[in-house]
């Protein structure tokens, strides 16, 4: 496994890659790896010839500095993780590096971005998106691998391909879930005892929320949901949100054509969790 930390360096050992060996597929992370994103490597390993892993904290992504401050590092053990498995090469570009100037690229999602993570995390998407069209130009996968833990992103991330013809396959992997059902998350490490039991209650009010569907009104159920969510003082959630796969425009009644998702953004104190589940019934 080759690890890479300049741009020059990347295009050169993945051109020799694809020389090589063939297909390459690329599995974009900002580290501190964890079985959600170990899966996603899996997934790519096993459909192509060759495989990159990116690990870099993107700051632009970021609205609060405290945030990208505090957000779980840990480079070292990620390579002794992903030594195991069959990649061939990590870039880890430091910020200098990865964005030479400063990117001021606006990128237009057309409204996919104006509800849940894109309303409460202002320009997130935007630095997402600077991001990952840097990594596909200096990588040039065949595909590319991104988790449905971040459903909203997935969505953005399709629409970005498609308007923009890069020519590289998206491939949505499921969420990997720890045993008692609170989704993997880097974040998670920043947990104490007492929140990450209150975290668990995340998982449970989507969980509640699914069983309902189909019979409660959509509207009183985000409220319910709400509710058992705040039963919890360590608990803050910013929003519920019971969307189209498709458009992420807001579900108004349960005979709605479509794949259905529910979606959670809360905080358990300064630690900001997301999670969702299929609606669908
Ligand atoms: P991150 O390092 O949080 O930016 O995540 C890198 C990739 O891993 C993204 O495509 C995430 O959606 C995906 N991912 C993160 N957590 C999980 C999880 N629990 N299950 C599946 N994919 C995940």
């Amino acid at each position: 496994m080759i690890l890479s930390r300049t741009i020059p360096e990347t295009r050169s050992r993945v051109n020799e890659l694809k020389k090589k060996k063939g297909q390459l597929g690329l599995v974009p992370t900002m580290g501190s790896l964890h079985e959600g994103h170990i899966s996603l490597v899996r997934k790519s390993t096993a459909e192509n010839a060759a495989t990159a892993v990116s690990i870099f904290v993107n700051p632009t992504q970021f609205n609060e500095k405290q945030d990208f401050e505090s957000y779980p590092r840990n480079l070292e053990g990620d390579l002794a993780r992903l030594g195991d498995l069959k990649v061939d090469l990590v870039f880890a570009p430091d910020a200098a590096e990865f964005y030479p100037e400063a990117d001021e690229r606006v990128f237009d999602f057309g409204g996919l971005d104006s509800s849940m993570e894109g309303k409460y995390r202002p320009g997130h998407f935007n630095g997402v998106a600077q991001a990952v069209t840097r990594l596909f130009d200096i990588i040039e996968p065949d595909s590319a691998y991104f988790g449905e833990k971040d459903f909203q992103q997935l969505a953005i991330i399709r629409k970005l391909v498609r308007d923009l013809k890069i020519p590289v396959r998206i491939v949505g992997c499921p969420i990997v879930r720890e045993a008692d059902g609170l989704a993997m998350s880097s974040r998670n490490k920043l947990l104490s005892a007492d929140q990450r039991k209150s975290a668990l209650r995340i998982s449970e009010a989507l969980r509640l929320a699914r069983a309902q569907s189909g019979e409660v009104p959509v509207e009183t159920l985000k409220k319910q949901t709400l509710g058992f969510l705040h039963q919890d003082p360590l608990l803050k959630a910013e929003y519920f949100e019971i969307v189209h796969a498709q458009d992420l425009k807001p579900v108004r009644n349960w005979s709605d054509e479509g794949r259905k998702i529910g979606c959670l953004a809360v905080k358990v104190g300064n630690v900001r969790l997301i999670d969702n589940m299929d609606f669908s019934l």
